[in-house]
């Protein structure tokens, strides 16, 4: 599969039949796997090559399924799926992390993501410098021949701040540090993160892989001395591990994720066009769109600006709330990368934890809205937005 293009790739790719010869991969929903004799039993668990299992929380055929498609939809050697996001994040920075080293982290962060670096790590001796991840001097000045990692979101959420892959990972490698990206709103879609210098690529699954809102899953991606020597171990004995069911879910998303994702950023480009310059809105972001500050990086880095845009509202919380109150089509959640559209109001829900200093520093206004654009039909989405644009 590895000379075949993405596509043929999402369908084909890391399948293994059982002796039925299925066309449809197939669920193994079994913790155990029978050995043939002590002897086997004894050998496995003295070594076990690849497609010999022991217990799921170790590996399972589905899952395996899943993990060899993933790498080949990333261009990376190797994968490992994990239960949620946050169990691939917290899994690809604590199984290579300990007291004494050092970590430089983008600041905007996901929340669950900003936890980790700010009140876990520390708490078990790591050192944590964070910086504004789109401020090149800023990652010069913070990483040190002591630092062990970077970590950061390639285009942060809500605000869509974007961080230069290529730059940072220049800058990282200088000191033998890992690049650690946390690349959901990317999407594995458009990343060429690997190509860029990531080391190590990290998905919340739960968004764009499975595609339709069902089934929370993570994934670690790398080298494969990586993930088999550092990541496998800390996540099969930690309990993160990805279910057999969620594996087969999200590998039929990875069968559809090339159409999907593309619609869904052909939407988004076309509504931010669509809604640029609208009374009731003091900005549109979407890296798509020239007036975007970091548009020429999105082109060079993703050729797409993705699937989400960030509004800003005039008139603060109580205009995003009609806003969001007006919308017929698109739903009030929080969820991303769906096949329903999905808008959210950070600053009174997955941002609600900060104070509002945080949030003012990290650009969460009371205006701003997340939208997550799906793949209904482009017109009928421009519509239903302008007509609550037009009701605020
Ligand atoms: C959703 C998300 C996560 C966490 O993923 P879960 O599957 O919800 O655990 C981490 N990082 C980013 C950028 C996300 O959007």
């Amino acid at each position: 599969m590895e000379n075949r293009k993405p596509r043929t790739r999402m369908v084909h790719g890391g399948t293994r039949r059982s002796r039925w010869n299925e066309v449809s991969e197939a669920i193994f929903l079994t913790q155990g796997f029978v050995y043939d004799s002590a002897e086997q039993a004894e050998q496995r668990f003295v070594s076990s090559g690849p497609d010999e299992y022991i217990y799921a929380r170790y590996g399972n055929p589905t899952v395996a399924m899943f993990e060899e498609r993933m790498a080949l939809l990333e261009g990376a050697e190797d994968a490992f799926a994990a239960a949620s996001g946050m169990a691939a994040v917290n899994g690809a920075l604590t199984s290579m992390l300990k007291a004494g080293d050092h970590l430089v982290s983008a600041r905007a962060l996901f929340g669950s993501c900003l936890y980790i670096v700010e009140e876990i790590l520390p708490r078990f001796g790591v050192e944590v410098t964070l910086v504004d991840g789109s401020d090149l001097d800023a990652w010069r000045a913070a990483v040190r021949p002591d630092t062990k990692a970077v970590f950061f979101e390639s285009m942060s959420n809500p605000t869509l701040d974007l961080v230069d892959i290529e730059a940072v990972a220049k800058i990282a490698h200088a000191q033998d540090a890992v690049v650690i990206v946390d690349n959901v709103f990317s999407t594995p879609v458009f990343s060429r993160a690997v190509e860029q210098g990531a080391d190590v690529v990290v998905y919340s699954s739960t968004k764009h892989i499975d595609g339709q809102g069902r089934t929370l899953g993570g994934v670690i991606l790398g080298q494969r001395e990586h993930i088999r020597g550092v990541v496998e171990p800390y996540m099969k004995h930690t309990g993160g591990s990805m279910s057999p069911f969620t594996a087969w879910v999200q590998l039929k998303g990875l069968e559809t994720i090339d159409l999907r994702v593309r619609a869904q950023a052909g939407s988004a480009q076309a509504i931010a066009e669509a809604i640029n310059g609208h009374d009731a809105l003091e900005k549109v972001i979407y890296p798509g769109l020239p007036g975007h500050p970091q548009s020429d990086l999105a082109r060079r880095q993703l050729g797409s600006g993705g699937t989400m845009l960030a509004l800003e509202l005039v008139g603060g919380k109580e205009a995003a709330f009609r806003f969001l109150n007006a919308l017929e089509i698109v739903l009030i959640s929080n969820n991303l990368g769906d096949a329903k559209s999905i808008v959210t109001h950070p600053a009174t829900t997955t941002h609600q934890r900060l104070t509002a200093e945080r949030r003012a520093d990290l650009g969460i206004g009371d205006g701003l809205v997340r939208l997550s654009v799906g793949i209904e039909d482009t017109e009928d989405l421009i519509d239903d937005i302008l007509s609550a644009l037009d009701a605020v």
